[in-house]
């Protein structure tokens, strides 16, 4: 086989099950791209689709002769449940696209893993299936996934190998797509895998998933210690906490070098490993009331070391709606000086500012057309200080050299907070949201950013972990899963059903 033909294509949704419906327009504000513009973006000086197919792209390119078979890609960073119409154009444009590009040698999919929508609830799972429908069983399948996936039997069965990331937040994600173009060549080789699968009943709450240190990062470690000549991959993932569907749950799933048995003991190991570590999964979150007083203190003597205050239950990269006022309000009334917050989305507030121009004040009216009650109302008088057409790229962290989009941007001062506003909801995961309107983040004496912890990755030269404050308010992405109104997670589950037993 000189030049292996691989069909290449892109989903990527980490589905929020109680957040708005997520629509055709959200993805194509994010990325929406068809066959050759595909290529056109990858070939890019800062592209705007997944890392992880920019990963297989160049190290396709970079192992030997190939023809690429671009389908189609479309990702949001997260949002709630797909809307079945878009889900139903997407699964159709895969299928259609592929038949087309017949016959293909392989297909590589860079897939998040925890879609659900408002009439499947499966996506990743029924795309898996229809590309193996398609291409028939001999054909290698290999998809990337986020550690947050909430991974089906139904994905694992349809697929050759399952590539999961293996970093919270999310630095490998060109690695993983690294990773499968060598298990591709491999695999066009000669080599046949052969995957195992156990899910546990266990939800870690998102915040006690850092790969750095704590259980998690000592489960990662133990799969890969296991990764050896008869092993191709070992994908331990954390699931996403907020999906709410029968596939929540961490999972493991082990692809060996065509040996069943082994693969099966080795996730049945891993897999009870981890299980036996579950009571280490617990959140340690500041209320607001200390958290604030911990700002205005920063604000006040300069000679204290700054904070960086995480709005871990507003994370957009969660399905948060990025526009909770809660810690904007109380900031705000305590009179804490020398603040940033940032990204929140309010494209209305945006839009006025833009209108307004640079050094318009006026009364900010924060949140005035969501309906979202979690969101809240805030109303301060403001002036703009900065705007910007919010095409952005990436400078450090999960999304450096790669183009964010945030739709039109303003930097409004509203007494001693500075506060960046976007269009396109996103998370903070880039000092370049700042950075973008010229402010020092490192002379601010308090930082508060939408994000859960991917802001960790960006952040990270300017705020130690022992200076970042886990705010524990009401929001979408909420750790505390107590607060979560779940329905449809299987039960008993952890720490649900703290009480409940398990073995695999
Ligand atoms: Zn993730």
């Amino acid at each position: 086989m000189t030049a292996p033909r691989i069909a290449l294509g892109a989903f990527m949704l980490e589905s929020n099950a109680h957040s708005p419906i997520a629509t055709r327009a959200e993805f194509a504000a994010n990325y929406l791209q068809y066959g050759q513009d595909i290529l056109r973006d990858l070939a890019s000086d800062a592209p705007s689709g997944p890392k992880t197919l920019s990963g297989f792209w160049e190290s396709m390119n970079a192992s030997g002769p190939w023809q690429p078979l671009p389908l189609l890609g479309a990702a949001v960073s997260a949002s709630g449940p797909i809307d079945h119409a878009f889900f139903l154009e997407v699964a159709d444009g895969f299928e259609s696209r592929l038949r087309a590009a017949m016959p293909v040698d392989g297909v590589f999919l860079s897939l998040h893993g925890a879609a659900i929508g408002t009439g499947e609830v499966d996506p990743d799972g029924v795309i898996l299936e229809r590309v193996r429908r398609v291409v028939g069983p001999d054909i290698p399948i290999i998809a990337t996934l986020d550690l947050h996936a909430n991974v089906s039997r139904r994905m694992v069965d349809a697929a050759s190998v399952l590539v999961a990331y293996r970093t919270n937040p999310h630095v490998d994600m060109a690695e993983r797509g690294e990773e499968s173009a060598g298990l591709m060549r491999e695999i066009l080789a000669g080599t046949k895998p052969t995957a195992a699968y156990v899910k546990l009943p266990l939800i870690p709450p998102s915040v006690t998933q850092n790969t750095k240190s704590g259980p998690y990062a000592d489960i990662i470690t133990y799969g890969q210690s296991k990764v050896d000549a008869r092993v191709m991959n070992v994908s331990v993932v954390s699931g996403f906490s907020l999906g709410d569907t029968q596939k929540n749950g961490m999972s493991i799933t082990v692809t060996t070098r065509n040996d069943a048995a082994l693969a099966q003991s080795l996730a049945k190991d891993i897999a009870r490993t981890c299980w036996n570590d579950r009571h280490r999964y617990v959140p340690k979150l500041t209320t607001l009331e200390e958290s604030t007083k911990l700002a205005v203190a920063c604000g006040r003597d300069p000679q204290k070391p700054a904070l960086l205050f995480a709005d871990v239950a507003d994370n957009p990269g969660g399905g948060g709606r990025g526009n909770t006022v809660w810690i904007l309000e109380a900031f705000h009334k305590a009179g804490v000086e020398g603040a940033l917050l940032g990204v929140f989305y309010d494209p209305t507030l945006a839009a006025e500012a833009h209108t307004l121009g640079q050094g318009g004040r006026f009364k900010a009216r924060f949140n005035r057309d969501e309906t979202h009650p979690l969101s809240g109302r805030f109303e301060a008088e403001a002036e703009v200080e900065g705007l910007h057409h919010g095409s952005i790229v990436g400078r450090r962290g999960i999304s450096a050299g790669h183009t964010i989009m945030l739709g039109p941007m303003a930097l409004l001062r509203v007494g001693g907070i500075r506060v960046v506003v976007i269009s396109v909801r996103q998370q903070c995961k880039d000092t370049a949201m700042f950075e973008v309107f010229g402010l020092d983040i490192a002379a601010a004496r308090s930082v508060v950013v939408k994000s859960r912890g991917h802001f960790r990755a960006a952040f990270d030269l300017l705020f130690s972990d022992d200076r970042i404050v886990e705010v524990d308010v009401p929001g979408l992405t909420t750790p505390v899963l107590t607060r979560v109104p779940y329905r449809d997670v299987p039960r008993p589950i952890f720490p649900l059903d703290p009480e409940m037993s398990w073995s695999p």
